[in-house]
């Protein structure tokens, strides 16, 4: 587990030099860094970071860096995706202007991307990326949205990426916050600026887990202040989280962020909980 973990860390530095060179005779520091891979992969063989399964070579790019069984998990489509609220319905049922999960709703953001429910493989994960050593799941996940979403993502033109805040209070005692680390993954991603600090939470609040869908409104309610409007004013915001669930803490965050000029506030989650997983 943390051999694979180690690899796969040492792996994203590397990953980010620069790739192949189009000269037919490679230069020194090409076959240097191609040596240093394969002496990595000798000692460190990449792994799944969902199961740890050993990558074969050629589904190294291709799953997202994901085995092929947890590939298959995290992304066989199940239904009609609701852009609205994220929610999957049957594959025939419109979702243009919603779906039976978000009628009744009230949101302020514009969409909702999502890699899949909360729920087998991807709902683990989602439990597994709020300790610090789930970072590398987070990365990968992030990368798998990345490219299930290539080109509407892209169209977005996010001008900067939020994550939802834990309050200090709440940093005390847990002190990795997995929309962080999403955040950072995302904007990286997509090129884009980093809002970290851009958005506070204003008060401790209950976790949300364990509260019925009306206590979860109540329970984030003015939870959010934007502590930087004029990083958001007139920008497209990426606002991210791990799970959305009824939906109401990034419509509270939302809601503040509008507030404050932006333009367009889009939501990114690695998975949407319909109320019946937790
Ligand atoms: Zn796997
Ligand atoms: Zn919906």
């Amino acid at each position: 587990m943390i051999a694979g973990v180690v690899s796969n860390v040492v792996r994203g530095q590397i990953m980010s030099a620069p790739q192949a060179d189009p000269v037919h005779v490679p230069r020194p520091s090409s076959w240097w860094s191609a040596l240093r891979d394969a002496a990595i992969d000798f000692v460190y063989p990449p792994t799944c970071p969902f199961c740890q399964a050993e990558l074969p070579a050629d589904m190294r790019e291709v799953s997202g860096g994901f085995c092929l069984t947890c590939w298959v998990a995290l992304t066989t489509p199940t239904g009609s995706v609701c852009r609205r609220c994220g929610g999957t319905v049957g594959p025939y049922l419109d979702v243009e202007s919603g779906c039976i999960f978000c009628q009744d709703e009230a949101y302020v953001f514009d969409r909702v991307y999502r890699l899949g429910l909360y729920d087998g493989v991807l709902g683990t994960a989602c439990l597994w990326g709020k300790h610090r050593r789930g970072d590398p799941l987070l990365a990968a996940l992030v990368k798998l949205l990345c490219q299930s979403e290539r080109g509407t993502l892209a169209d977005e033109k996010i001008d900067v990426v939020v994550p939802i805040p834990q309050h200090w209070l709440q940093r005390l005692y847990r002190s990795h916050n997995a929309p962080d680390t999403l955040a950072t993954v995302f904007a990286s991603r997509l090129r884009t600026r980093l809002g970290t600090h851009t958005l506070q939470k204003t008060r401790f609040t209950p976790r949300q887990g364990r509260l019925g869908p009306q206590a979860r409104r109540i329970n984030m309610k003015n939870a959010f202040r934007v502590a930087k409007p004029a990083s958001v004013a007139g920008a497209t915001v990426l606002l991210v989280d791990d799970v959305m669930t009824t939906g109401a803490t990034v419509n509270e965050a939302a809601k503040v962020i509008r507030q404050a000029g932006a333009k367009r506030v889009v939501v990114a989650v690695l998975a949407r909980g319909l109320g019946i997983h937790r």
